[in-house]
């Protein structure tokens, strides 16, 4: 069951979306070498505290923390503990917010003072791939012409997606109908519809698209340890196309 929404609530999670922005602001301003992945997370669950919301991840599925923190290899659903970023790393951050019955959900891979060239091209090629899934995000066009254009853009940069992870509606709950894969031919899928608000999220790995989860139960890493980058925006579908909602 897809459930569309109305301007109104389309304004509510949009909302919710600044407080993700202001999280990722002055995540930006904070995050160096030498800072714990805690602390990160702490800072944010000060903010979203501060907005009266809730953080949407934290208790969902009993997972510990208020951001999902993934260096590296982690694609995902790292757990922010006491590990210390390093100059050179990449940093992957996931966060969800709740308030007033809706939810917004957006990542940003950030780097770690100097990084390596495949790693940029990595935060480059992975934030380009969501920028072209958005531009499918119009009236008329099916759920796949968004899949397809993601994909296309990391394959023709020499990455791949990982499949076993997909982009998702959003609401009332954080995760609705439809899913929203980073893969697969145009085409095909419901056809977008203006009320429609999903969570787009390419994540890109510079080698295999192989991952599987850590013996801690929820960070992903990639099968190959190669780099992944995850970034996400939660996007309405409108009569003149997308509106994205956490930006
Ligand atoms: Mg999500």
């Amino acid at each position: 069951m897809i459930y569309l929404k109305s301007p109104n609530e389309i304004a509510i999670m949009k909302r919710n979306g600044a407080i993700l922005k202001k999280c990722f602001e002055t995540i930006g301003e904070i995050l160096e070498a030498g800072v714990k992945k805690k602390e990160i997370d702490d800072e944010v669950e000060r903010i979203i505290a501060g907005e009266k919301a809730q953080p949407a991840f934290k208790g969902f599925h009993g997972y510990p923390a208020a951001t999902c923190i993934s260096v590296n290899e982690e694609v995902v659903h790292g757990i922010p503990n006491g590990r210390v970023f390093e100059e050179g790393d990449i940093c992957g951050i996931d966060i969800g917010v709740f308030k007033d019955g809706y939810y917004a959900d957006a990542a940003r891979t950030f780097a770690i003072g100097r990084i390596s060239q495949v790693k940029q091209k990595l935060l480059d090629v992975t934030m380009m791939s969501l920028e072209k899934g958005i531009e499918q995000v119009k009236p008329g066009n099916r759920l796949s012409d968004i899949s397809h254009a993601v994909e296309s853009w990391v394959r023709k940069n020499g990455f791949s997606v990982v499949k076993t992870l997909v982009g998702h509606g959003i609401g009332q709950r954080m995760h609705e109908e439809p899913q929203v894969p980073n893969f697969g031919p145009p085409g095909q899928g419901p056809e977008l519809q203006e009320g429609l608000v999903i969570a787009i999220e390419p994540m890109v790995n510079t080698g295999k698209s192989d991952v599987y989860t850590l013996a801690d139960g929820w960070t992903v890493v990639t099968a190959d340890h190669s780099d992944s980058a995850h970034f996400e925006d939660t996007v309405a579908v409108t009569a003149n196309g997308p509106e994205i909602l956490t930006r």
